[in-house]
């Protein structure tokens, strides 16, 4: 008798072939990486298994026809507030596999948005708006620490500045890509990355994953990582960025560390990584040799060390309770640029406990960062990024309004190249070509296509951006930066605009 667990028989989407458009070309079968769609020889008609169906809607893109439609399953059970069908199939899966559950991409549960409950403010009669297709308008960023003052001499009485700055990043718009490993999502990925970076004149970042040979040759537009697993990290790997971040956590998985499966490590990325072909890359939840501000400063100084006090140091943390404190000892500990992870953040792989239910917004903790180092007196010292659900160029105002100096893009680039945020990431079977390291697959992804869309996406946004600073008649970000005053809340309770550091709207 066959035998089918409970856990399969619940798919969460239905396929609809229409019988009238299908002409039996198998795209779909050829398309799905997931074995969904099946050819009847003897009946010559195609078929699907719609348990096995992850809703990444490629299929249904390519079809020819237009013969299917995804659609979400409607409810398979009875109604009740608690037990939503994610909790009772959750529990059949768990019931069967005795496994911890695991996703990708970010937590999509749904707390508040913290960027749709504020507005952005614009000029009206007085301090008018200005054109930004008719007058200059500054995007250019600066990241890195700032002196806390000028020092002028002069050299037969010519003001010459005194002051040495220490090493800055300059980006002509005010975003990076957030960092995605080489073995997370694929080759042909990374390099449309790193080539949207070196055309739009901001930077990408390699992840943990080390860098692969042929990207050296956009060092100059590369933010190179070191986790706690320090994969693919050497001397010439150190040198060969124009930044080094350390990452000390994410913002999908707070506390946690990462796992590559070994079936993943083939052998470019086993090169690259510097580990064996076919063993888990497991990264550990704490740096071994950090275990305090100190450790911290230790690894730091280090890093600078290696790369002749030439680079910024980055230093990424996920965004949790306390990141106030955090994030000034990291300051105290020579960080030339602090990022925060959001708990919306992407990821390849995560537990779904961790990734739907730790951290805190990352609106919140901007905006609370940027406070406690503006009271301590250091915020000069060290720039903030903030990364974690960035969704459009209007968040991103919003963001350098909240007290950022840039912002990390990582999901909405992927999406940019084609992802459907179908959460599957970890399976590496990944239909649009991104999160696999399957040849077959990633081939869906061509670099050049992937550079001009991306690139498309970071000016179509500097663009909008513009518009937005013009409409509050501001010609340069960094009038914007930290200037709350351009924000007013809609549906906040006090206590959250407390934190956040805004007036109601109408107030
Ligand atoms: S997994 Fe994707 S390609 Fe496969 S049937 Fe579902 S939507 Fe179509
Ligand atoms: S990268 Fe691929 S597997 Fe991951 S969410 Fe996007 S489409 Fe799905």
């Amino acid at each position: 008798m066959l035998f089918k667990p409970i856990h399969q028989s619940y798919g969460d989407f239905s396929i609809e072939r229409d019988p009238q458009r299908c002409i039996g070309c198998q795209v779909c079968l050829r398309q799905c990486s997931y074995g969904v769609h099946q050819y009847n020889d003897r009946l010559c008609e195609l078929t699907q298994d719609e348990s096995r169906c992850v809703g990444c809607h490629r299929c249904e893109a390519l079809c020819p026809t237009g013969a299917l439609t995804i659609r979400r399953t409607p409810s398979d059970f009875r109604e009740n507030a608690l037990w939503e069908p994610t909790y009772i199939k959750n529990i059949y899966k768990q019931a069967a596999t005795g496994g911890v559950l695991l996703t990708g991409m970010g937590n999509p549960a749904p707390y508040p948005i913290y960027w749709d409950r504020m507005l952005l403010d614009a000029s009206q009669v007085t301090n008018p708006s200005i054109d930004p297709l008719r007058e200059p308008m500054e995007l250019k960023t600066f990241l890195g620490c700032r002196p806390d003052a000028l020092e002028v001499e002069y050299d037969g009485g010519v003001p010459r500045l005194k002051t040495r700055f220490t090493p800055q990043l300059e980006l002509d718009y005010p975003l990076l890509f957030s960092a995605m490993s080489y073995g997370s999502i694929n080759l042909n990925v990374h390099k449309g990355l790193a080539r949207a970076a070196e055309a739009c004149g901001i930077l990408y970042n390699t992840g943990e994953g080390g860098l692969h040979p042929s990207l050296y040759t956009y060092g100059k537009n590369t933010i190179v990582q070191v986790a706690s697993g320090r994969f693919g990290v050497h001397a010439d790997y150190l040198r060969a960025g124009a930044a080094v971040e350390i990452k000390i956590g994410q913002g999908a998985k707070p506390g946690i560390g990462g796992h590559l499966p070994g079936e993943k490590i083939g052998r470019e990325i086993s090169l690259t990584r510097m580990i064996p072909e076919g063993s888990d890359a497991i990264s550990p939840a704490p740096h071994h040799d950090i275990y305090s501000i100190e450790d911290l400063r230790q690894l730091i100084y280090a890093l600078k060390e290696a790369t002749d006090y030439e680079k910024p140091v980055f230093v990424k943390i996920a965004a949790v309770h306390n990141s106030a404190a955090i994030a000034s000892g990291m300051v105290r500990a020579g960080a030339d640029v602090i990022c925060l992870d959001g708990f919306r953040g992407g990821t390849g792989a995560a537990p779904t406990m961790i990734r739907n239910n730790v951290g805190i917004p990352v609106e919140l903790a901007l905006a609370s960062v940027d406070d406690r180092l503006r009271q301590e007196g250091i915020r000069n010292q060290a720039s903030i990024v903030v990364a974690g659900g960035i969704r459009c160029s209007a968040d991103v105002v919003k963001a350098i309004a909240l007290g950022a100096d840039a912002v990390y893009i990582g999901t909405a680039a992927l999406i940019a190249v084609g992802c459907t945020l179908c959460q599957r990431c970890y399976t590496g079977k990944c239909p649009w070509g991104i999160a696999t390291n399957d040849p077959y697959l990633a081939k869906r992804v061509h670099p050049d296509i992937a550079a001009e869309k991306l690139t498309n996406l970071v000016k179509a946004w500097g663009h909008e951006i513009q518009e937005m600073l013009g409409g509050m008649g501001i010609n340069a970000l960094e009038s914007l930066r930290g200037n709350r005053d351009k924000l007013r809340a809609v549906g906040l309770h006090p206590a959250e605009m407390e934190v956040l550091g805004i007036k109601p709207a109408g107030g």
